[in-house]
């Protein structure tokens, strides 16, 4: 049975999404990520993860296009922009977002980023979305441990059921001090970019070395997949890579076949150092 990940509201959501950041910014690109996201779906990936920022709409606008006719097939998080994060402003925002989603209710809402709006004001916008039905929970991103203790202080902050934050090989610094502080209060960590983007960290040789002890289903498993079931190993953690390709959507679903062994896991780290102190909380 796959397991699952309960956030604080009950509800249950597996432990590997997807992510859509640049998706409906290329037209020639559009029909292969919807095409991508609906068989994501086919295999069970129900989080898909978007924001008003991303493409300043057009990727709503793309996860809109594949969600269509499977909405409750969906857990469907997006996010509202810091500048728009006012009583008013998230009331705004979230109607356009439904609109670009071509639904009328999301199952996780989340502030992007800590801006100049005061936290109780976005979360007292937060709480109305909830009380009318139009989320079914909300949440954070890009929140530091001071920041989410703030929220502590609040009189509904204990409602925060989710914060997303850069989690992947070469960004490991969650792990000194918020993912226990996100534990303690039962929030659910969502990991971003834990494919790094695709980029160097992929080339790694020792990510190259373990994949070749590894087989999935579709065959010899990918760095990718690796540092993929890296990410997944967390208890209590979503990751939401994002897979333009179909290609690379189906080798992300098998990275959940992968499990590594200890050994794997030593040699990660020695490639990959874990934090030995506290870190300012990484970006993108
Ligand atoms: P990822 O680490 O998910 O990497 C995505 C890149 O990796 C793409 O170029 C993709 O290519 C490539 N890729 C995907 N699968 C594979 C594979 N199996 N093998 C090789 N390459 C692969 O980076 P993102 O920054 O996109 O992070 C994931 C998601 O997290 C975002 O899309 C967004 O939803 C969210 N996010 C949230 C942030 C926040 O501030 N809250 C910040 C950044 C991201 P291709 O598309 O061609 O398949």
């Amino acid at each position: 049975m796959t397991r699952m990940v309960k956030l604080k509201n009950g509800i249950d959501v597996p432990p590997l999404g997807m992510g859509t950041w640049n998706m409906g910014d290329n037209a020639s690109l559009r029909s292969d990520e919807v095409t991508s996201l609906r068989t994501g779906l086919d295999l069970g990936l129900r989080v898909i993860d978007t924001a008003e920022m991303y493409g300043s709409g057009r990727s709503e606008n793309v996860v809109g296009e594949a969600i269509k006719g499977r909405r409750d097939e969906v857990f469907l998080i997006t996010k509202v922009l810091p500048s728009n994060a006012s009583r008013d402003g998230v009331m705004k925002s979230c109607k356009t977002s439904l609109k670009r989603l071509g639904t009328d209710r999301l199952d996780l809402y989340l502030l992007h980023w800590r801006g100049n709006v005061p936290l109780e004001e976005t979360v007292e916008a937060f709480e109305r979305l909830l009380e009318e039905g139009v989320i079914g929970g909300w949440g954070v991103s890009n929140f530091d441990v001071n920041s989410m203790k703030e929220l502590d202080r609040l009189s509904t902050g204990t409602s925060c059921v989710a914060n997303q934050v850069l989690y992947s090989l070469d960004h490991r610094g969650i792990e000194f001090d918020l993912l226990g502080e996100d534990r303690k209060r039962k929030v659910v960590t969502i990991a971003y970019s834990p494919l790094g983007q695709g980029g160097g960290m992929l080339h790694n040789q020792t990510l190259a070395d373990i994949a070749a002890e590894h087989e999935t289903s579709l065959g010899r498993a990918t760095p990718a997949q690796i540092a993929l079931a890296w990410v997944l190993r967390q208890p209590s953690l979503i990751a939401i890579p994002k897979a333009g390709s179909v290609k690379h959507l189906h080798e992300n679903s098998a990275a959940r076949e992968i499990s590594l062994t200890k050994e794997n896991l030593a040699a990660l780290d020695r490639a990959f150092t874990p934090p030995t102190s506290s870190v300012p909380l990484e970006v993108i």
